[in-house]
């Protein structure tokens, strides 16, 4: 007997990246969705005023204060928070039509945020902390990048030491010391996440199919005595 194949689906899975400002998650995320057809970035409203690099609607919703209010009184946010004096959050329509659709998603977001989906949704979700190799190259990199003004980058420092002391909340820790190292490592996490047993729709009649196929090629064999698996 030839049963149809049985396709394995799989839910959509939220991958957050979370790091102290400048420690290259943004580097890592630009370099995960370039290499994955599969992973869409959540795309965050904030009262951030727009560096002279970022665009609208690519890097962020630039939004003022009385639009993300009304956003947050509506429940149009699946999460929010206040980072460096800033309102920052995540529209939950788009997230819900990624995950829904079997799609991935990748947050660029604080722990504030992270710890609020985790209560939300906490079966789909991955989170993935980003180090600094030290707080000299944090600082190094800040400067280096260059589009923030010296008070901010003071600020920026200052509020790292409390987004680094909230480490222990993530499933997975990357030192971001090689940025090639570091993005392998990233890939291989969501490489992983995906083939989690649960995440896999499908798994026992997939399996009971194998099973069966097996069964009838040692009946054909004439092993009467094989001993038969149950696909449970
Ligand atoms: P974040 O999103 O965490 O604030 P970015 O991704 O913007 O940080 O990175 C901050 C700066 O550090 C950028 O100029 C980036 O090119 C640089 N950078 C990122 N990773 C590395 C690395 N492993 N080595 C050296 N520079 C890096
Ligand atoms: P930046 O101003 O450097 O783009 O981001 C500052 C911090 O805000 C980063 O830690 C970034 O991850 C976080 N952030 C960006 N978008 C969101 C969001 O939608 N929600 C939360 N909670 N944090 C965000």
């Amino acid at each position: 007997m030839n049963a149809e194949p049985i396709r394995l689906m799989r839910r959509g899975l939220m991958f957050v990246l979370s790091s102290p400002s400048g420690a290259g998650k943004s580097t890592l995320a630009r370099q995960l969705l370039d290499a994955d057809d599969g992973l869409e970035l959540s795309i965050s409203v904030t009262t951030r005023p727009r560096r002279p690099s970022e665009r609208e609607g690519v890097h962020y919703h630039f939004i003022d204060e009385v639009h993300f209010k009304r956003m947050v009184e509506r429940g149009d946010l699946l999460e929010w928070a206040e980072v460096h004096g800033n309102h920052y959050g995540t529209p939950v329509e788009p997230v819900e039509d990624a995950l829904s659709a079997g799609r991935d998603v990748l947050f660029d977001i604080d722990w504030q945020g992270t710890a609020q989906i985790a209560e939300k949704l906490p079966d789909d979700l991955v989170r993935v902390f980003v180090l600094p190799p030290s707080m000299r190259e944090l600082k190094a990199r800040l400067e280096r990048r260059a589009e923030d003004s010296r008070e901010t980058i003071g600020r920026r420092l200052a509020g790292s030491l409390d987004e680094i002391s909230q480490w222990s909340r993530y499933d997975y820790i990357i030192v971001n010391d090689d940025l090639e190292r570091a993005f392998e490592a990233v890939r291989g996490i969501l490489t992983a996440e995906r083939l989690k047993r649960d995440r896999v729709l499908g798994l026992r009649a997939f399996v009971g199919q194998l099973l069966a196929e097996g069964g009838e090629l040692i009946d054909e064999l004439g092993g009467e005595e094989t001993p038969r698996a149950s696909s449970s």
